[in-house]
Order: C-alpha cells, then structure tokens, then sequence
C-alpha cells in the first residue's frame, strides 16, 4: 500500500470515530427529551385525577346536603306529629315519617359509600403526586448525567477531528478531494478493506483486475460497484 493510502486509512479510521461519536451525540437531546416526556405524562396523570376528585367532591357534598334537608324534614314532621289534630292525622304522620326515616338510612348509605371512595380518590391522588416528584427527580439527574455525555463527546469529537486533520496532512491532495467526495455520500464507510476478493461496503465480488492493481498498490483503487475507496486487508 502507498504512503498516501497508509494515511488515507489512517484518516478513515479517525473519520468513522468521528462519524460513531457525532451519531452518538445527536441521540442525546433525543433521550433527554423522552426522559422529560415521561414527566409530563405523569403530570397530566396527577391533574386529571385531581380534576375527577373536584368533581367527586362536589357530587359527594350534594348528596351531604339532601341527607341534611331530608333529616331536617323528618324533624318538622316530628314536630307536626306532636301537633297532630286528629288520630287519622296522626297515624299518616307517623308513616310518612317513618317512609322518610328508611329513604334516609339509604342516603346515608350512599354518603358513606362516597366518602370512602372519595378517600380511596385521595390516595390515588397523593400516589400520583408522589410518582411525579419522584419522576422529576430522577430526570433532573438524568438529564445533568446525558448533558455531561454530550459534553465529553462533543470534547472528544473536536479533538479527533484535530487528530484527523493532522492525519490527512501528508494525503496528496487529489486523493483526499476524492476520499472527502465519497465520505459526503457515503458517511464513514468511504474506505473499505477487500476481503477475500469482495468490497466489504457493498459485499460484491471484485473484479480480478481491480485485485491486481490492489496487489500492485496502484495509487487510488475503487470498487467498480459502490465507487468506494479499497485497500488490501492483509490481515484477512
Ligand atoms: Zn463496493
């Protein structure tokens, strides 16, 4: 292999490091995002529950009033017994007031029976508040912990790119104009080995002939299939 390609490989390798870490940095405010996402989610949870306890509450306390009226009316008619003109009065009183004695026992049912789901509302919600707090929590430290990964590999990005940069310094010009050409198209794969007779970007068979100048280190050799850049895997 020439010098240039020697270099040429050199720059490849810095180049798909670069490509991998840059790749790896972009998923980052991605995640960041989904974490924050989640967040939000159980944020609607809680507000939504509070919503249906509002209205739980004020369906509960309704049903609280018409067991007060009612037993305030069961008080009037007991009143009204005791001022009753006549036995005939009297006994349609007494079964009106017992009549209303029965439809309260089962209001009050009802009012129980909805206090404690109201309660059983409650702990959901305070379950919900809690998952929120803790959601937040671990997403505030999740996201310090993906902002410093960015950080490094934002670090470690710029300094491969010096390195690539001091790499590609002895690549006689044409050859890189093209290498860069490719790795446009191409992303990091613009140079690849042959291995066993096939491209390994594109995985065709190679053409004896282009095996042979490869064999010669003729200068700048590519895949007749995917126009990639090819150098011998000695290796292999
Ligand atoms: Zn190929």
């Amino acid at each position: 292999m020439s010098d240039d390609l020697q270099a040429l490989k050199r720059v490849a390798a810095l180049d798909a490091r670069i490509f991998d870490l840059e790749e790896q940095a972009e998923q980052i405010p991605r995640q960041i995002k989904q974490e924050e996402q989640a967040v939000e989610d159980a944020r609607e949870r809680l507000e939504q529950k509070k919503l249906e306890l509002l209205d739980f509450q004020a369906k509960t306390e309704t049903k609280e009033r018409e067991l007060r009226d009612a037993e305030e009316k069961v008080t009037k008619l007991r009143q009204q017994v005791n001022q009753a003109s006549s036995n005939k009065e009297f006994q349609s009183l007494q079964r009106e007031i017992l009549a209303k004695e029965a439809e309260n026992t089962r209001l009050e049912d009802e009012v129980i029976s909805q206090m404690q789901t109201l309660d059983r509302e409650k702990e959901e919600r305070d379950r919900l508040a809690a998952q929120v707090e803790q959601a937040e929590s671990e997403v505030a430290e999740k996201r310090k912990e993906l902002e410093k990964e960015l950080k490094k590999a934002q670090a470690e990005v710029a300094e491969l790119h010096k390195k690539r940069d001091e790499a590609a310094k002895p690549v006689a010009r044409d050859i890189l104009a093209k290498y860069e050409r490719l790795i446009g198209r191409r992303g990091q794969t613009a140079m690849v080995p042959a291995v066993l007779g096939a491209c390994q970007g594109c995985f065709m068979k190679l053409r004896p002939e282009t095996m042979a100048q490869l064999r010669r280190g003729s200068d700048l050799v590519t895949c007749h299939s995917c126009g990639r850049i090819l150098y011998l895997d000695t290796n292999a």
